[in-house]
């Protein structure tokens, strides 16, 4: 599918957006049934657009290449048809315009209809295969294990607090070892959370210094459950 010339005709003749867009909408049957999508989002959501395109030119992806199918309202569109199977996961032009999407969601505070295009993108997003063999790597390590395994997480920020409160870090860091490291390594390790405790009692604070001083103290969770 052409993606460009199928957005621009169905955006220009709107009436047929409906109708010819999404097999199934004229027959009463929703195309989106069974649809991965509606796990994560609701179809009143899916189909809250209504293609006027006041969000275009808040969006910078748009503004750069002109496309419809770079834009909101186009992304929108292609996120429809992946729900309603007209396209395919793996299609290489909906992972192309997808992911040059840059989630900013400028698109979703500018629009009048309250498109949720945050979820839209995520839901969406969630079902495209991943980019590649170390992309594929990372998403079964962490969303199909790590996070789903309470005592797996607890590890993993027992190795963090280690990694960056025994002075690890810092040698890791003053070794620049990372950056002859494949994959990107010392970016990633830059991106780390920072642990918070000690390292063997992680937690929030007791209390949060209010700011500004005469503010009302705020108690953290933690301090809450004792
Ligand atoms: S996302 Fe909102 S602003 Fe953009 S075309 Fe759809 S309804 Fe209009
Ligand atoms: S999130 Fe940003 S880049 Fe993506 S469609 Fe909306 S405005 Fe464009």
């Amino acid at each position: 599918m052409n993606f460009e010339s199928h957005t621009r005709t169905i955006y220009e003749n709107p009436t047929a957006h409906d109708a010819g867009g999404f097999t199934g909408e004229e027959t009463g049957v929703s195309p989106y049934a069974g649809s991965p999508i509606l796990n994560i989002i609701t179809e009143k959501q899916l189909k809250t657009c209504v293609h006027c395109g006041l969000c275009l030119s808040y969006c910078p992806t748009y503004k750069a290449t002109g496309l419809e199918a770079d834009s909101p309202r186009g992304r929108v569109f292609q996120i429809r048809l992946l729900a309603s199977g007209e396209l395919q996961p793996d299609d290489p032009d909906l992972n192309k315009h997808l992911n040059l999407c840059l989630g900013c969601r400028a698109c979703e505070t500018a629009c009048p209809s309250g498109v949720p295009y945050g979820a839209l993108l995520e839901a969406a997003r969630a079902q495209l295969p991943p980019h590649n063999e170390q992309e594929k790597i990372l998403r079964k390590a962490t969303l199909g294990f790590l996070f789903m395994h309470p005592n797996a997480m607890r590890a993993a920020g027992l190795g963090l607090r280690v990694y960056q409160k025994s002075g690890l870090r810092k040698l890791v860091q003053f070794s620049h070892i990372l950056n002859i490291l494949p994959g990107g390594l010392a970016a990633k390790e830059a991106m780390l959370p920072d642990a918070q405790g000690g390292i063997v009692k992680p937690g929030l604070p007791k209390v949060t210094p209010p700011k500004p001083a005469n503010a009302r103290r705020s108690v953290s969770a933690n301090s809450q459950e004792k």
